[in-house]
């Protein structure tokens, strides 16, 4: 490990082993671990029940690796936002805090008290490799991946934001594809579940993949119980290579293969993403191919009308077309919803914010 510790980065027993080498009892750690994901503190000043000389100690050799928010865009209902954050290094990556109402929920702005379900979407990496053509952050290459911290940082960033109130849910649907570094994803998920840290429910954590199957694969032999959702997006493989360009590596066959492994091995239900794309994706026969394929299986599908991205050519699926999509697969007995994006209106969809602050838009106000 490197001077300066960032401590969002270190797993439990990293954090323990680093203030027992300081000459600390081990016990300092859970003291920090209270303080970093409960009390969400990032000066250590603030730390009153940790020695002086301990804090001193911390301030030369350690820091908590808070992001800076250089953007924000809040939906005009108030219920999504989405923050451009500045990691150390001066790349930037997004966040987004949704809130959704409960039945008894209103439509003014902001509602008081926050609705039901306070979910953070995350991301893994600053760009992403995989680059799929509808997508912004595909089309805005890759730069690197993100370290735990970070990714455990965006986290903190909106339970801040919400407090008094706590975060629910998390989805790792942000920039970058998640299990292209399994082992660092898997480490911010286990700090964020862990009962003496963050204590987030595995159960209310979704891991999104374009389809790596080794992460597949890793994730069924995890005992955290975290959600599976799979980008398909595309019923055959002639069409997904282009649309998911990772699937010439792992075609269908053998992807739908180490799903149907994961749902035996775990019994857990995974989902489906099916973006529709106008007249790519969205025909009656597509949806009937999808519904053959996935026949049969512990799965769930998930239909996201395409939010368009100003460089590519894909355009959204019709409102009929959607419909009758969504028909066809439940007439198949597949289990399907549709996600109704609430963030269209201030550019929403992965990685939008981030080109549309590069090109200096009006969409993006800067704090
Ligand atoms: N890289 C991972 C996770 C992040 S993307 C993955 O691809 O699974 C989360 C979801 O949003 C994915 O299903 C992705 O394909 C989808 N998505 C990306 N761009 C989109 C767009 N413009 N409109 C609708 N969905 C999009
Ligand atoms: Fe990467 Fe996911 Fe976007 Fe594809 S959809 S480019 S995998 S972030």
């Amino acid at each position: 490990m490197t001077e300066p510790h960032d401590l969002l980065t270190l797993s439990k027993i990293e954090l323990r082993e680093l203030v027992m080498a300081w000459g600390e009892p081990g016990y300092r750690a859970a003291q920090l671990d209270r303080w970093l994901y409960q009390e969400l503190a990032t000066d250590f000043g603030a730390m009153t029940d940790l020695p002086r000389a301990l804090r001193a100690q911390l301030r030369e050799r350690a820091y908590v690796g808070a992001l800076t928010q250089v953007a924000e865009t809040v939906s005009a209902d108030g219920l999504t936002r989405k923050a451009l954050l500045q990691l150390n290094d001066q790349h930037t990556i997004e966040t987004v805090l949704m809130l959704y109402l409960d039945a008894a929920g209103g439509e003014a702005a902001l509602p008081t008290p926050l609705p039901e379900r306070r979910t953070v979407c995350v991301s893994t990496q600053v760009g992403c490799p995989i680059g799929c053509p509808f997508c912004a952050t595909g089309q805005a290459g890759y730069v690197r991946n993100l370290t735990s911290g970070e990714i455990v940082a965006q986290v903190l960033h909106f339970a801040r934001a919400v407090r008094p109130a706590a975060l629910t849910n998390v989805v790792v649907m942000g920039m970058g594809e998640p299990f292209m570094k399994f082992a660092v994803t898997w480490q911010a998920l286990e700090t964020l579940c862990d009962p003496a840290r963050f204590a987030l429910g595995a159960r209310r954590i979704t891991v999104s993949t374009a389809g790596e199957i080794p992460g597949i694969e890793q994730m069924m032999r995890e005992p955290l119980q975290i959600n599976l959702a799979i980008s398909l997006h595309a019923p055959d493989d002639a069409l997904r290579d282009q649309l998911v360009p990772l699937n010439r590596k792992y075609p269908l066959r053998d992807l739908l293969r180490a799903v149907k492994a994961y749902t035996a091995e775990t019994r857990r239900r995974v989902t489906f993403e099916y973006a529709l794309m106008d007249g790519v994706n969205d025909a009656p026969d597509q949806a009937r191919a999808l519904a053959q394929l996935l026949r049969g299986m512990l799965c769930h599908v998930n239909l996201i009308p395409l939010n368009p991205t100003r460089a590519s050519p894909y355009g959204r699926a019709s409102p009929e077309r959607v419909a009758q999509f969504e028909s066809i697969l439940r007439a198949a007995n597949i289990p399907t919803t549709l996600r109704v994006e609430k963030g269209i209106a201030i550019a929403a969809g992965c990685g939008q914010l981030r080109s549309s602050q590069r090109m200096g838009n009006e969409l993006s106000r800067s704090h």
